[in-house]
C-alpha cells in the first residue's frame, strides 16, 4: 500500500535540539507526517562535502521522492552548531548567519539542479541560549538575485581553525 508524505526534513543531529523541533514541526503539522535526516551541520554537506558525500544525501532526497512522493524539502540549520563552530572562527552573529545562509543557498541550488520540482524551504533556527532551551525559526528567502546580493559572503574570508 503506498504511504505518502510531502516534506523530508534535514536537521542537525545536535540533541538540544529535539524539543524545539519537536513544537516546530507540530506547529508546521510535520510531526507523524515527515522524512527525517538528522546530520551534523543538516545541509552543509551538501553545500561543502565531496561529490560521494553529497551524494549519498541526494540519494535520501532520490528514495523520499520515489517511495513518499515529497513535493518539499526543509533544510534546518542553526547557530551555535558544533560542525561549524569546529571549523569556522566567527567575527560576530551577523557573520555566523551569512555564513549559515550561503551554505543553505549553496544546497538549495544542488537539490534544485537535482529535483527541480521539489519545494526548498530554508530554516535557521537563532539559537538563544546553549541549551536549547528557546530559539527564533527564521524562514530565509528563495534564491533570488536580491539574495545573493545580500546574502552572498565568501566563506573562505571567515577565518578557519
Ligand atoms: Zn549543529
Amino acid at each position: 500500500m503506498p504511504h505518502h508524505c510531502q516534506t523530508i526534513l534535514f536537521h542537525c543531529m545536535d540533541f538540544r535540539l529535539q524539543k524545539l523541533i519537536k513544537k516546530y514541526m507540530l506547529a508546521k503539522n510535520l510531526w507523524g507526517d515527515c522524512d527525517v535526516v538528522s546530520l551534523a551541520g543538516a545541509a552543509k554537506i551538501l553545500a561543502d562535502g565531496n561529490d560521494q558525500e553529497k551524494n549519498f544525501l541526494l540519494r535520501q532526497i532520490r528514495i523520499s521522492l520515489e517511495k513518499h512522493n515529497i513535493s518539499q524539502i526543509i533544510f534546518m540549520h542553526h547557530t551555535r552548531c558544533g560542525a561549524y563552530a569546529s571549523e569556522y572562527e566567527f567575527a560576530g552573529h551577523q557573520e555566523e548567519i551569512a555564513c549559515h545562509a550561503f551554505d543553505l543557498a549553496q544546497a538549495e541550488a544542488l537539490v534544485k539542479s537535482h529535483f527541480p520540482a521539489l519545494a526548498v524551504r530554508k530554516v535557521l533556527m537563532v539559537m538563544e541560549d546553549d541549551r536549547g532551551e528557546r530559539a527564533k525559526f527564521i524562514t530565509l528567502p528563495p534564491q533570488t538575485d536580491k539574495f545573493i546580493f545580500n546574502f552572498r559572503l565568501d566563506t573562505s574570508l571567515i577565518p578557519r581553525k
